[in-house]
């Protein structure tokens, strides 16, 4: 009987998935005792993250899911860089300044010396930042009147969930106007009926999360001009521009929304949607230096000068800010206007082509003057099929599409809409990939209907029901 050797080599020079680590169960909830082989660590967790799914398609998200491998290197050359070290950083700090000073350019601020700003971690900070000036500058003005200061609100449209956020950890009433079946965004009527001498402001939202759709900035602020010749009451403007700040002034440059219109006060948008930068970066600019009371800044030794900072967190990266300095040096306007034409054509063949392949009636068909590059369908009222959208983006799943399936706020909120963002790196043929997906599975659902528990009909959520209505005439 032949002597069966021990093996010479040891565990360091094995294959990562002959290791000891890769034939045992890894402890997930305890601090593990020893060390562990970095490849096979990498390994371990690289592999149970294909669980995420493809994060290209993914279609749902706002988020940047493409980078160009520049990107890439410069990120890795900031992984150290920490955002709050200004002194330490200065060439960092300066980048930030001049994003802020671009932004308040692309933004039409008339002065570009008197405006202020600041990179946060994404619009959700710019939004709190933007909402607490507000705050503080109506509550001097509330004191120097002898009003009180104890109830302020703010007026705004179908509002993504910082606001509602904003409002509950600052303290301040939040007036949201609930849509209505011919109604899917604030007007000046609606406005005009809530606010009062204690609103801080009214907060459009310039590129609606569930519509995609640009609120009527102009609009709103000519009625606020009204009001103020009529009654005396100044109610500024924040925008909330998470995408749009990125889209408009590429695509739609003579549309006035920004520091054109002399009552809006701040912006905030998001670098890591269609600012095109990795994620962790957003940015909030106001017109005026007199728009940001001192007594929200604090002062940073930076080199022998005074670095203002305003933020809710202390230590950030860098890399996401550099980025984005990058892609506005590497793109300029031009670059991002052409970029933005093949996303709103993407959109607009989408569009087109969805209601051939189903029972779809559009929603929203990325229409580059009323919105972001998105589209968004509902299922036909009559003659409408036996599955829903939540079947359907089920099955798309199957393919690694995620295609998002949602309900509407109030007051609207038995209707379903599925949506489509079209970012950065999604090409016409990926699109016509996931169009023959969509058709695949309907004709799945088509023949397979969707498994009803047996007695559970009853039960079930109405979504499926009432998915059916294209805009239906009256919530049951
Ligand atoms: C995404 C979004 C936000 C939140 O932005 P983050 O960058 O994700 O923090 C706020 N408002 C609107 C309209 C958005 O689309």
């Amino acid at each position: 009987m032949p002597i069966q050797e021990k093996p010479t080599s040891s565990e360091a020079d094995a294959d990562l998935y002959a290791t000891r680590s890769a034939d045992i169960t890894v402890p997930k909830f305890r601090f593990p005792k020893g060390e562990m082989r970095p490849d096979v660590a990498e390994a371990l967790i690289r592999d149970e993250l294909f669980l995420d799914g493809n994060a290209r398609q993914n279609l749902a998200t706002f988020g940047q899911t493409w980078m160009e491998p520049e990107i890439h290197r410069l990120m890795d050359l900031a992984i150290d860089k920490n955002m709050i070290d200004k002194d330490e950083y200065p060439a960092t700090a300066e980048i930030e300044r001049r994003c802020v000073s671009i932004l308040a350019d692309l933004w039409n601020a008339p002065e570009l010396k008197n405006s202020i700003g600041c990179a946060t971690i994404g619009s959700s900070e710019a939004a709190m930042l933007g909402g607490l000036a507000l705050k503080w500058r109506w509550r001097e003005k509330a004191k120097a009147a002898g009003r009180p200061t104890d109830r302020p609100n703010i007026v705004t449209g179908p509002v993504q969930v910082c606001w509602h956020k904003f409002a509950r950890y600052f303290d301040v009433e939040i007036r949201e106007i609930p849509l209505e079946r011919d109604r899917i965004s604030m007007n000046a009527e609606e406005v005009l009926k809530r606010v009062d001498e204690n609103t801080i402001a009214v907060m459009p939202t310039f590129g609606v999360t569930f519509t995609c759709q640009y609120e009527p900035v102009a609009e709103i602020a000519a009625a606020l001009d009204k009001l103020q010749a009529e009654t005396g009451l100044d109610i500024p403007i924040h925008v909330d521009a998470a995408s749009g700040g990125f889209t408009a002034p590429f695509k739609e440059p003579d549309m006035a929304w920004d520091f054109r219109i002399p009552r809006v006060a701040s912006i905030n948008a998001s670098g890591h949607k269609y600012g095109l930068a990795p994620l962790g970066v957003g940015w909030v600019v106001w017109r005026d230096k007199s728009d940001l009371p001192d007594d929200l800044i604090f002062w940073v030794n930076y080199l022998g000068g005074n670095m203002p900072t305003f933020a809710l967190n202390f230590s950030r990266p860098g890399g996401q800010i550099i980025a984005q300095y990058y892609l506005f040096l590497r793109l300029g306007r031009d670059g991002y206007r052409r970029l933005l034409d093949n996303m709103y054509d993407t959109a607009a063949h989408i569009a087109q082509e969805i209601v051939k392949i189903g029972p779809f009636h559009l929603f929203f068909d990325g229409d580059s003057k009323k919105g972001i590059p998105g589209v968004s369908w509902m299922l036909k009222q009559d003659g409408a099929p036996s599955w829903s959208l939540f079947d359907l983006s089920d099955r798309l799943r199957t393919r690694g599409w995620q295609a998002a399936a949602y309900t509407m706020l109030p007051n609207i909120t038995d209707v379903v809409v599925m949506r489509v963002l079209v970012r950065h790196g999604f090409t016409r043929d990926m699109a016509d990939l996931f169009l023959e997906d969509v058709k695949r599975s309907i004709e799945y659902l088509e023949t397979h209907k969707p498994a009803t528990p047996l007695g559970k009909e009853s039960q079930q959520t109405p979504h499926h029901a009432l998915s059916k209505g294209a805009l239906p005439a009256k919530a049951p």
